[in-house]
Order: structure tokens, then C-alpha cells, then sequence
């Protein structure tokens, strides 16, 4: 498969599942996370699909297309290992975190520590989405919504 068969699939996989946990989320109370804004696509697809939810987005700077900026007091600039810890029991209805590299050296640093801060800022029932597998007792393992390939991207419950 090409890289850019490969790129489409993960954008497909990536709005496939924002879109099937829409009814997983409604219903709950909580904030949105989006952990790691990027150019704001993917924020910018939870802002439709939450429309009156706060959404907090968290990146090392702002580089995101401005129409897919969060307001000031919703973006969270630094390295999230750090700025994530203010956010522990904030209760989330929802976190996405799409900071996957590619790069297993560096995913595996990664993976030292997201998973404990995903379970930690997540009410319970809230769901986990993500590019890079939460291994945490706390956090139930969901299907893929149909045709996504497994451990292209994966999808947990707060126990
Ligand atoms: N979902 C985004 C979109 O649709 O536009 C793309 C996200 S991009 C693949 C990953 C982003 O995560 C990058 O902008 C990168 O700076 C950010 N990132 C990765 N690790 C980070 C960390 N430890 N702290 C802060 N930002 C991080």
C-alpha cells in the first residue's frame, strides 16, 4: 500500500470513528479534549459534531488554518506530558489524541505516559479515541465501527 493509500485510510478511519461515537459522548456531561490540534481538521470536525460542548485543544504551538483555531481560553499550548496534568479529573466526556508519529522510537515514549493521562482525564463512561493503543485496565476496549482495519486507530470506554 501506498503512503498515500495508507494516509486516506487513517482519515477515514479518523472520521469514521468521530463520527460512529457521536452517541456514545451524547448524554454525558464533560468537555471534549483534542490532543494535538495539528492544522485543526479533526478539531474542526468535533466542533461540528459537538456543537455546544467546550472543546479544549492542546499542541506545542498554534499552527492550525484560523477558522480551525480555538477561542485563547481553549487552547493549550506545550508539551501535553506537562499540560495534560492540569487536566486530570476534569471529568471528559470525551478525548481524542491523535499524536501518533509513525516513528515506533519515538510512539513508544509517547506511550509512557498517554495512556495514564487519557484514563486520568476522562469521566467514568467517557470514551478515548486515538492513534496509538491505551493499555489501561481502566479503559474498556470498544469495536471499530465497520471497515476500519484493526490497530489503525482504536476507541476505549472509562471503566
Ligand atoms: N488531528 C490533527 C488534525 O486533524 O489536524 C492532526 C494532529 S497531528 C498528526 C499531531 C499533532 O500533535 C502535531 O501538531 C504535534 O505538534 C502534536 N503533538 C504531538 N506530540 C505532542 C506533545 N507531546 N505535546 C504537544 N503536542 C504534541
Amino acid at each position: 500500500m501506498s503512503r498515500l493509500d495508507s494516509f486516506i485510510r487513517r482519515l477515514t478511519a479518523q472520521r469514521d470513528i468521530l463520527n460512529a461515537i457521536v452517541e456514545l459522548v451524547d448524554g454525558r456531561e464533560g468537555p471534549v479534549l483534542e490532543f494535538g490540534l495539528g492544522n485543526g481538521r479533526t478539531y474542526d470536525h468535533l466542533r461540528e459534531q459537538f456543537p455546544d460542548r467546550r472543546i479544549i485543544a492542546f499542541d506545542r504551538e498554534v499552527r492550525s488554518y484560523s477558522s480551525s483555531t480555538p477561542p485563547a481560553e481553549n487552547m493549550v499550548t506545550g508539551d501535553i506530558r506537562q499540560s495534560g496534568q492540569d487536566f486530570l479529573g476534569i471529568g471528559a466526556a470525551l478525548a481524542h489524541a491523535d499524536i501518533g508519529t509513525g516513528h515506533d522510537d519515538i510512539d513508544a515514549i509517547t506511550l509512557t505516559w498517554l495512556p495514564q493521562l487519557m484514563e486520568g482525564v476522562l469521566a467514568p463512561g467517557g470514551i478515548a479515541v486515538s492513534g496509538l493503543p491505551l493499555e489501561r485496565d481502566a479503559l474498556e476496549p470498544l469495536p471499530l465501527p465497520p471497515g476500519i482495519k484493526e490497530g489503525r486507530y482504536f476507541i476505549y470506554r472509562r471503566r
